[in-house]
């Protein structure tokens, strides 16, 4: 079983499994002593038990975390904040809730300590999206970046089979787009390449696994999100971050499936113009071609194939292509309406991914 801790980037890290129990002496370090404990509605129980596990340390707990991070929201648990006079942040989530630990830390300038529960990487990013009017914006910077992660291999146990599939698939977009994205160091290929092959092993082998494997694996697939979580604070990210974002933020679908159904399409548009670093992805996945072998992983795992069935209409098509590609960024091949609109159309009808590199 994986173990061990690291202070390499800016953070500090505790990883393996029962760790939890180490958040009292990681609160100390950090000089916290009376701290606000955050989780969404559905990990109310996770945080009462995070609660008594600090005991007086606990000044109060906020269980309202949600999606995209709105700003009415985020004032509630600050002001709560304010009111407890809490001294320290502790998240308990996925994404959502660490986005909330983070718009709270950036106002009030306090430490955070996250229990990442999920694989989507947020935890060691320097970026935080929040939602303004039902509009999303993102902002970066290193005050944002939480000061301890402590992943706990058994907080991730209860992650149902679908969340674990389109979870471990976001952050495997995070190393794809690492391995083509302008910049990349020799460090982050290695880190990329190093995420994409745990979480592959991970997810195939939890699928497998006998009762007594599912902590390995587990342990694979928590390790493969924090390296690429790394790879997404370390490098800007193409086509395919870009495209999610707007589903995500326009279009109100859901982050994690979004993600998983559009990756082997804007892999396969970029493939041509990126193929060094689909060599990397076929290689660390055991495939020949790697948009069409992300896909079959996809689908030989039950996850979501067609934007379509995740509540995305047809005639937005056109709309979406326009935001998309509303501003000029960085990608391996130019990114133009017309081929948006192609790529959209095709992950609308889940259409086999070897069409789009033909
Ligand atoms: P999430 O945090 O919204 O969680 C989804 C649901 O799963 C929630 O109901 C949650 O309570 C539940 N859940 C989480 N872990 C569980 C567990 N172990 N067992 C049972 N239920 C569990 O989903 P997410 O995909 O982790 O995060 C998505 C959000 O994070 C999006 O808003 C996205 O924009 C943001 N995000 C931000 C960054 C960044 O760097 N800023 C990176 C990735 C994602």
């Amino acid at each position: 079983m994986r173990s061990f801790t690291d202070e390499g980037a800016g953070e500090r890290i505790v990883f393996g499994a029962g760790t939890i129990a180490e958040v009292p002496t990681e609160l100390d370090r950090l000089g916290s002593a009376r701290v606000l404990i955050l989780s969404t509605p559905q990990q109310a129980d996770l945080a009462a038990r995070v609660a008594t596990l600090v005991g007086d340390r606990s000044a109060a707990t906020f269980t309202g975390a949600t999606m995209h991070t709105p700003v009415e929201v985020t004032r509630s648990a600050v002001e709560l904040a304010g009111d407890r006079r809490a001294d320290g942040i502790v998240s308990v989530g996925g994404g959502s809730t660490t986005g909330l630990g983070k718009a709270i830390t950036v106002r009030l300038g306090l430490p955070h300590l996250v229990l990442p529960t999920t694989y989507a990487g947020s935890e060691v990013t320097p970026v935080l999206g929040e939602t303004v009017d039902g509009v999303k914006t993102t902002r970066s910077g290193p005050e944002i970046l939480p000061d301890t992660v402590v992943y706990d291999v058994d907080l991730t146990t209860t992650l149902p089979w679908d969340l674990t599939v389109t979870s471990a698939i976001n952050a495997v977009a995070h190393a794809v787009e690492a391995l083509y994205a302008e910049g990349v160091t020799e460090a982050v290929t290695r880190e990329a390449v190093d995420a994409i092959t745990a979480l592959a092993t991970g997810l195939r082998a939890l699928q497998a696994a006998e009762p007594a494997a599912v902590l390995d694996a587990r342990a694979d697939l928590l390790y493969g999100a924090w390296r690429a979580g790394r790879c997404l604070a370390a490098v800007g990210m193409g086509l395919h971050h870009k495209l999610c974002h707007t589903l995500g933020g326009t279009f109100d679908l859901p982050h994690a499936p979004t993600h998983t159904v559009v990756l082997p399409y804007a892999m396969a548009y970029n493939a041509a113009a990126a193929g060094a670093a689909m060599g990397r992805v076929a290689a660390a996945i055991g495939a020949d071609d790697a948009p069409a072998g992300i896909q079959s992983l996809v689908r030989d795992l039950g996850g979501p194939t067609a934007l379509g069935k995740l509540g995305f209409r047809r005639a937005d098509i056109g709309r979406a292509a326009d935001l998309a590609t509303a501003k000029p960024y960085p990608n391996p091949r130019p990114v133009t309406r017309d081929g948006v609109v192609d790529l959209l159309e095709r992950a609308y009808a889940g259409a086999p991914v070897a069409a789009v590199a033909a």
